[in-house]
């Protein structure tokens, strides 16, 4: 089926949200989401949101704050824009009935938690459950709204580009590729549309399934950023991983955190004997930054040989605790832990993209008309590290910027024609089932992957470990280039072709950065280098470079 929109959102998470609800204001708007419309990132944000929001607080303090977790790379204009948008956007949210915990003084009229890398208590919550409080009430108004359908179960497997030649009368001035929509799986149906758009947005999130252990949903599988590269757009320092500290270590916990708000609460990190580690690593201890907590952390197990590492709060208050983190204290619950009398058994994840499609201040990609918006975009906000809480901001002001600047150029995209849509399939337009006997070539390359990233391009790097790493995707790329295209389209298969692309530009991204800074440590270049690495690290697609596209996007000339 061939749909038509005015705009193209992928992905149902604060930014594809956010975006689509001012959108609609102007146009029509497809939500494009691969599984349930709530199963989202954002759905699962404990902590909550950073902004200015009290007397005691400043712009000038969210600013250095956030310019100090960069390590150097923050990019200082994109910054200020954030952080200083930052209230309009919270105001906004307040306004739609998100039920943000209120305040008991009189200095702030929220109830402002702290997390690593704050200098004030400034990180407006829901309880422990902002991301769920954000996504149902965003949800509940797209639903709303009759300008925006949304597409449940389609998985947008590659974007289709027209190539154009932008001439002067019989002059040809030059080239250009311009994003027009996608070719989307219907993981029900197993039928594949084609959706055109004046404009494509794409919002899918991170990429924290390429590790063995993150605590990101299963969707978080870097589509958008496989996807973008394929169709030419530039991607900026995916070298910059953030591992959570603290992620629940048990093993009927999948994916669980235990957000850095326990943290700013007053808990602390002891090993298996009890003995507090932190103030050996950091003078700011339990609430240094999380690239600095998460390697504490990855030393200490080395050292003793322990599996986890604990994190303690049992000394505050029960009622408080069960009323401040109700999420964490039922599931630990479930699984036998109370964190009113025990210490919490915890290890490190991957759980945080820093890098992504690279954007200009109003979310622009490099590749014309198309956008990207929330983690998987890098406009320069977190620089080599993110400042915890900032991203659902980042999403929502970026989200916002967007709006306003397809607002402005949407009439004069109206009246250019949409392309003649190339057929993605064969007439019927429909895949088949895939052979069950050929799946484990996919679940057996998913694993190794995860695997390979989480042991060779983890929280601690070598030069050695990047090679091997190196070469042993570019194996598996080769393996499902030659192997898996017997087997018939299907969902995993698309998600293991972007798993495994994503992972060797987080490895060539790695190995070009010859240094240490923010989430990126090699210990063979254990300084930083500002002299030659005060810079992004950039990848795109070479001329000619053999992509593992999933569609072969055929090209359209219009003059
Ligand atoms: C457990 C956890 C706790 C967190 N806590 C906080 C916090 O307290 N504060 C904070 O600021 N940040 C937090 N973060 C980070 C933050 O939640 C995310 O960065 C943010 O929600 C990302 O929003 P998004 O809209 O960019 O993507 P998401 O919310 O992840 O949404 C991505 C969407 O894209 C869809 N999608 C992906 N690929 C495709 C495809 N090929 N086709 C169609 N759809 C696709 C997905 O299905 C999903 O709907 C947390 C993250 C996690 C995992």
């Amino acid at each position: 089926m061939d749909y038509q929109f005015d705009y193209l959102v992928i992905g149902s998470g604060i930014a594809g949200l956010t975006f689509a609800l001012k959108a609609a204001q102007n146009g029509s708007v497809a939500i494009v989401t691969k599984k349930s419309k709530v199963e989202t990132s954002t759905n699962y944000a404990q902590g909550g949101i950073a902004s200015v929001m009290s007397v005691d607080d400043s712009f000038q303090l969210h600013i250095q704050d956030t310019l100090n977790a960069g390590d150097g790379l923050c990019h200082p204009d994109v910054v200020e824009l954030v952080v200083k948008t930052g209230p309009d956007r919270i105001r906004e949210l307040v306004d739609l009935g998100v039920p943000f915990n209120t305040g008991t003084s009189g200095s702030a009229p929220f109830d402002l938690g702290r997390e690593g890398g704050h200098s004030r208590n400034r990180i407006l919550h829901a309880q422990d459950m902002t991301g769920q409080a954000v996504e149902r009430v965003l949800i509940s108004t797209a639903e709303a709204n009759p300008a925006i359908q949304i597409f449940e179960d389609h998985l947008v497997m590659d974007l289709l580009i027209q190539h154009q030649s932008i001439k002067a009368g019989s002059v040809s001035l030059y080239q250009q590729d311009i994003c027009r929509g996608a070719y989307v799986l219907d993981t029900i149906t197993r039928e594949v549309h084609t959706f055109t758009a004046h404009v494509v947005l794409l919002c899918t999130g991170g990429a924290g399934k390429v590790y063995l252990y993150t605590s990101n949903p299963d969707v978080a599988t870097g589509d958008g950023l496989a996807i973008a590269y394929r169709a030419g757009a530039k991607l900026a320092n995916l070298e910059f991983v953030q591992f959570h500290p603290t992620c629940l270590y048990h093993p009927h916990a999948k994916n669980f955190l235990i957000s850095e708000a326990v943290r700013g609460e007053g808990g602390r990190l002891i090993d298996r004997r009890g003995r507090a580690f932190m103030q050996d690593y950091h003078p700011l201890k339990d609430l240094a930054y999380r690239d600095v907590v998460a390697r504490a952390i990855d030393t200490e197990m080395k050292k003793t040989g322990d599996d986890c590492v604990f994190l303690d709060i049992s000394h505050r208050d029960p009622e408080f605790l069960v009323g401040r983190f109700p999420n964490i204290y039922q599931k630990c619950l479930s699984l036998g832990i109370d964190i009113t009398k025990d210490p919490i058994p915890v290890v490190p994840a991957a759980h945080y993209m820093c890098g992504g499609i690279l954007t200009d201040l109003s979310g622009q990609s490099s590749l014309e008309n198309l956008f990207a918006l929330g983690e998987c975009a890098c406009t320069g906000l977190h620089g080599a590290n993110r400042l915890a809480s900032n991203s659902l901001l980042e999403a929502m002001v970026f989200a916002h910027n967007a709006a306003t600047a397809c607002a402005e150029r949407i009439e004069g995209w109206r009246r250019r024609d949409l392309p003649e849509i190339p057929k993605r399939l064969s007439s019927s337009g429909r895949v088949d089932d895939p052979q069950s006997s050929e799946m484990v070539l996919i679940t057996h390359n998913w694993d190794i992957i995860r695997r390979l990233m989480w042991n060779y391009v983890g929280i601690v790097r070598t030069d050695k470990r990047l090679a091997l790493a190196k070469n042993h995707i570019a194996q598996i790329r080769m393996e499902i280039r030659e192997h898996m295209p017997n087997i018939p389209l299907h969902g995993d298969l698309v998600e293991l072709q972007n798993l495994a692309l994503v992972a060797e530009l987080i490895i060539r991204c790695a190995i070009q950065r010859k240094e240490s800074r923010g989430l990126h440590f090699n210990l063979d270049h254990p300084h930083k280098d500002d002299v030659n690495w005060l810079k992004d690290t950039i990848v795109a697609r070479n001329p000619g470079e053999d992509a593992v596209s999933t569609v072969p996007i055929k090209q359209v000339d219009t003059v």
